[in-house]
């Protein structure tokens, strides 16, 4: 069965169909500069990418092509045959702990949702919409980058403000990359073989947390609100001391929204070594002696390290930690320096083994108190299964009303 995963953004839509339950991808393709001038599409099809110029006017046009490529490619012959779509959503709020059917009640809380997430809510309900056009009869799903996290106890996800702000302006810890840290974490107890088990899953990309996850349950997470808190980011700040704001705001005399800006774009990174947020380019200049960005990589380690630390403590004990995403994939370096910061825990690196990027592997010793592993994530792959689940209940459901009623 064909299950799509569409992840839409303000001007971009990236799409992946998988034939389930077999999970393997069929075709993916990303749109860019969708109502912008010099739009186009790449379609990457059997190992091979091909680029497209079109006039892209919106959303439902992006999607008219999904289809069209998908039958001129002869991977469906009709579009009844494409049965369910999932959709990535960045905050579900207080309202979804789960992947769910896009109803028309649902879309209306993912909008109310969108003063939490003003860039991400609106694109994905603009692709939700027009996939709904495009192909009415399929099961429209949204899986939410905040709904892992809805298990975290009060005690972890207030904030020590007036406690009226959470009730009234719904402030509070949501957390984010919930697909990519239940998906790891799914794996890495696949790998061990049992599912009693205590997880630290480090997510590090340009955008970074870190979770802690007990028996297959999110109970804390560095995300907030936001995704600008917690660890250092590429663009972004993380924690700090809130009156920094305030502060800098009266000394800049600027707005909210630069404000905004300069702790979310111009921050992490990029703000202190003044070149880049790509861990690469950091990676370059400590190369050639760089002090900034020797700073820049010091800070950012020791965020990551002390998270760990913490949620050691908070589990009481940790089974494996996990590394993903761009920097927790591939970079040799970044994960050398967070195993060295943990060896008073007893962590022991495989230096041998850690010398790899983007594979499936364990990176620590026979003999490390706790074995790390790398394990590339796949939110399109864990979109589409939660997908593919929600249908087959579906159809079990009408299959036993149907029944019934004979
Ligand atoms: P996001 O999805 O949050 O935009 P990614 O997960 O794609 O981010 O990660 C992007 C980050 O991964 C960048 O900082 C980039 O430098 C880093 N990265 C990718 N490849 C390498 C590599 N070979 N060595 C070090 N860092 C890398």
């Amino acid at each position: 069965m064909i299950v799509l995963s569409v992840n839409a953004g303000s001007s971009s839509l990236k799409f992946q169909a998988f034939d389930m339950p077999e999970e393997t991808v069929l075709i993916s393709g990303v749109f860019e500069r969708i109502g912008m001038k010099e739009s186009f599409y790449t379609i990457k099809l059997n190992g091979e990418k091909i680029k497209k110029e079109v006039e892209l006017k919106n959303h439902e046009r992006a999607m008219e092509l999904v289809m069209e490529e998908l039958i001129d490619n002869k991977i469906v012959e009709s579009l009844d045959e494409i049965k369910a779509i999932g959709h990535r959503i960045a905050q579900g709020g207080p309202y979804f702990d789960k992947t769910e059917e896009m109803t028309d009640e649902n879309i209306k809380k993912v909008k109310e949702l969108s003063v939490l997430a003003p860039l991400h809510n609106p694109a994905a309900v603009k692709g939700i919409k027009a996939a709904m056009e495009v192909v009415p009869n399929a099961l429209q799903t949204g899986a939410f980058d905040t709904a892992f996290h809805q298990t975290i106890e009060e005690e972890n996800y207030m904030y020590p403000v007036p406690y009226e702000w959470c009730e009234k302006y719904k402030v509070r810890k949501y957390g984010f990359h919930g697909t990519s840290h239940k998906y790891v974490s799914s794996r890495m107890n696949e790998i061990l073989g049992r599912y009693n088990t205590k997880l630290i899953t480090c997510h590090i990309g340009n955008g970074a947390s870190v979770s802690a996850i007990k028996e297959g349950i999110c109970v804390n997470t560095s995300m907030g609100l936001t995704p600008n808190s917690g660890l250092m980011m590429g663009s972004r700040c993380g924690d700090m001391d809130a009156t920094v704001i305030t502060y800098m705001m009266q000394q800049l005399d600027c707005t909210a929204e630069e404000m905004d800006t300069i702790l979310n774009k111009q921050s992490g990174l990029l703000g202190i070594s003044g070149i880049s947020s790509d861990s690469r380019d950091i990676e370059d200049g400590i190369k050639i002696g760089n002090q900034r960005c020797n700073l820049a990589q010091k800070m950012f380690t020791n965020r990551i390290i002390d998270h760990i630390a913490k949620y050691y403590v908070e589990l009481g004990g940790c089974d494996a930690i996990v590394f993903t995403a761009g920097i927790g994939e591939n970079s040799i370096h970044t994960r050398r320096e967070i195993l060295d910061g943990l060896a008073v825990l007893g962590v022991k690196i495989d230096e041998e083994a850690n010398d790899c990027r983007g594979i499936e592997r364990l990176i620590t010793t026979e003999d490390s108190s706790i074995p790390c592993y790398i394990i590339p994530t796949n939110e399109e792959l864990m979109i589409a299964r939660d997908t593919y689940a929600l249908y087959q209940q579906k159809e079990n459901k009408k299959e036993l009303e149907a029944n019934e009623i004979i």
